[in-house]
């Protein structure tokens, strides 16, 4: 058989594809959008109940969005649905308008370039902060491996840029088990933007810090939207008021009120069932 491209043939033929990925991407319900993340109609049952119900909630290129909503709306749930954690009974979640993240696994789901940063720190104590960094660095290659590996120039730039972000330059060689509790979630987060993801979750960043803490993680946050979308959420209602641009009130697995800080704070729904309990 005679193979006859000429580039005529080619350009059609990658037309169609396209075409036919689109359509794809149409059925199965991809926003084909701007935006980073994009739950929709996600619905999540525990033997019966409903954590998360119908669902529906985007995330902006380089935006800080804040979730807020009593105990049990869902807001966790939500959290484990993204990272692949919790695999919902129905909906879709979509990382950019190519990536359906309910087809990955949840290392998968890292390596596209969404961090979690959980509650309780996961730093090694017995290696400095330095090290710590470089060991994030090195993401899924082995222990050994890295320490037995020469940090590139690039590495050390990355690693000292990380180190100017969360304000720990003084503290590069000290073991992080002698870290203060906050430092320590900086360093966490530290860890993280070393994977450069492009969309970090942060569960009650604040939780168990002093004021002065919690003033600096507000803006260390703050300092991080732009480059990277980050989803917070937090119980603190006065530190989601110093941070937030966009919130959203989750009750009883889907968004009650979405807006301005302001916006939400006033309307009636959420009055009853959160900030005026
Ligand atoms: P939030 O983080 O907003 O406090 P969660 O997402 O943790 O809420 O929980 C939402 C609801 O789902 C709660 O009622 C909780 O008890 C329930 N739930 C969460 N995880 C499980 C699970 N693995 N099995 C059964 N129920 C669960
Ligand atoms: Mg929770």
């Amino acid at each position: 058989m005679k193979m006859d491209l000429r580039p005529a043939d080619a350009v059609s033929r990658r037309d169609a594809w396209r075409e036919k990925r689109e359509a794809a991407l149409q059925r199965q319900g991809s926003p084909l959008g701007g935006g980073v993340l994009y739950l929709q109609h996600v619905t999540v049952s525990f033997d019966g109940f409903k954590a998360l119900d119908d669902l529906t909630l985007h995330v902006d290129p380089g935006e800080l969005l804040c979730v807020i909503g009593p105990n049990g709306a869902g807001k966790t749930t939500m959290m484990d649905v993204i990272t692949g954690k919790t695999r919902p009974d129905e909906g879709t979640v979509w990382f950019g308008n190519q990536i359906n993240l309910l087809a990955l696994s949840e290392p998968e789901i890292v390596q596209v370039g969404i961090g979690r940063k959980f509650q309780k720190p996961t730093v090694f104590d017995f290696l400095t902060v330095f090290e710590n960094l470089e060991l994030a660095l090195a993401g899924d290659k082995s222990f050994w491996h890295t320490f037995a590996a020469r940090l590139t120039r690039a590495d050390r730039e990355r690693i000292d840029a990380v180190l100017e972000t969360t304000g720990l330059e003084a503290k590069r060689d000290a073991p992080a088990g002698a870290l203060a509790h906050g430092q320590k979630q900086w360093l966490e987060i530290g860890m993280l933007l070393m994977q450069e993801p492009k969309l970090l979750l942060v569960d009650e960043p604040v939780a168990g810090m002093t004021p002065q803490e919690t003033e600096r993680t507000g803006e260390l946050l703050l300092s991080l939207a732009g480059r990277h979308s980050v989803v917070v959420v937090e119980h603190d209602m006065e530190f989601v008021r110093s941070i937030a641009n966009r919130v959203a009130v989750l009750h009883e697995g889907r968004v009650l009120a979405e807006g301005s800080m302001d916006d939400v704070q006033e309307d009636p729904r959420v009055i009853e069932v959160y900030l005026g309990a």
